[in-house]
């Protein structure tokens, strides 16, 4: 098994003049037997980053170790296939005209193990990733939940310590993905081999991460524990990715007793916990929809005064859309035992310990 240390990694394509950074001074520390994810929107350096640990592409600075062996650096690189890693890709990779069994024993041939050990091991693979019995059948002759499992098998026989996934799930239908998330967390639990999977999907990477590495535009924004990342967001942009919606303007203030209060639409409330920010400094509080309650008659002094402007219905929790005297619109979601109505007028509390808040512009007064 293995752990990957990242110290200022950069890359850029057409070389350090071209200006085209693909990845800035990246520094990351994948534990050993971690499942860790590179998440962020198209083109944030995920694959890069990825390609960079598999031996695949060339740093323009910086180093990478695993288990505090220099494998990549710009003074010389480990080949790919002398990393002891494993990759599968999204598009399955499985070669067309060999069996099932074919296709898993290839990396142990060229490794000249033995046949009947090589039988042995491509059948323990095969029952690991529940394609038990399969082992005749062509690629065709296979759902495409079963071939992205030949090439999970395929990288997975010849035991690596490190196993490099992009977006290996992409290619399947949404009810697949699910199952496949849960298999591929479990697989990762039972062998123990360090994964590092690239996703554009916030919901994929929560669901299966021990860490997440937040990218936009070729820079670490955030890496910490799903929940961290989920209810800490560290900036605006990964609080924007992690889906919070609502950004609403407010001011910081010293309140009675020192502690900070926020200001928001001219009522004072509780400030978020643990907001490093300045007295006087305008921010923006980011609330998710759930953390916003909705009441017909006012129940606290710390509650908004809102206007409904849009209603929508999502099954289990209805959707409003709410107008605040300062003209600012905030979404809640909720479930009122009697609906509210577009042109109602509603108190709004919000939980401003499930919020955080950012600064609009450079800060006045420490507090
Ligand atoms: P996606 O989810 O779309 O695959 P990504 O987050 O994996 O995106 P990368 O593929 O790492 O992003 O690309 C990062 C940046 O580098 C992008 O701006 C991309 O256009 C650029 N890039 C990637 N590969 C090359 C290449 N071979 N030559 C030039 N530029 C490249």
């Amino acid at each position: 098994m293995a752990g990957i240390r990242i110290s200022g990694l950069s890359k850029f394509y057409g070389g350090k003049d071209s200006g085209m950074a693909a990845l800035t001074d990246l520094d990351l520390d994948i534990k050993d037997n971690q499942f860790v994810t590179l998440l962020g929107p198209s083109g944030c350096g995920k694959t890069t980053t990825l390609r960079l640990i598999a031996g695949y592409v060339m740093p323009d600075a910086g180093t990478i170790r695993v288990d505090d062996r220099v494998i990549s650096s710009v003074d010389g690189v480990a080949p790919p296939d002398r990393r002891g890693m494993g990759m599968v890709f999204q598009n399955y990779a499985v070669w067309p005209h060999k069996t099932v069994f074919e296709n898993v024993v290839f990396g142990l041939k060229l490794r000249k193990v033995p046949a009947d050990e090589a039988r042995r091991k491509v059948e323990e693979t095969l029952a690991l990733v529940n394609l038990a019995g399969l082992e005749a059948r062509l690629p065709n002759e296979l759902s495409g939940g079963q071939q992205q499992r030949v090439a999970l098998a395929r990288s997975l026989v010849v035991e690596p310590g490190i196993l490099l996934l992009d977006e290996p799930l992409s290619n399947l239908d949404a009810k697949l993905r699910e199952r496949m998330r849960v298999e591929l967390k479990q697989l990762q639990r039972r062998t123990g081999i360090t994964f590092v999977y690239v996703t554009h999907d916030q919901a994929e990477a929560l669901a299966l991460s021990d860490q997440i590495a937040v990218m936009h535009g070729g820079k670490l924004q955030q890496y910490g524990s799903p929940d961290e990342v989920y209810r800490r967001p560290a900036n605006k942009i990964v609080a924007d990715f992690m889906g919070i919606v609502n950004f609403l303007p407010g001011e910081l203030r010293a309140g009675t007793g020192g502690a900070p209060v926020l200001v928001v639409d001219g009522v004072e409330m509780a400030a978020p916990v643990g907001s490093k920010l300045h007295a006087g400094q305008a921010v923006d509080l980011a609330v998710r929809p759930e953390n916003v309650r909705i009441s017909r008659l006012r129940e606290s002094p710390d509650q908004l005064v809102a206007r409904v402007t849009e209603h929508t219905y999502l099954g289990n929790l209805s959707e409003y859309w709410l107008e605040l005297a300062s003209g600012a619109v905030l979404r809640a979601q909720t479930h009122p035992l009697e609906p509210f109505q577009v042109g109602d007028e509603v108190h709004v509390s919000i939980d401003a310990g499930e919020c955080s808040v950012f600064p609009q512009a450079a800060a006045a007064t420490p507090m």
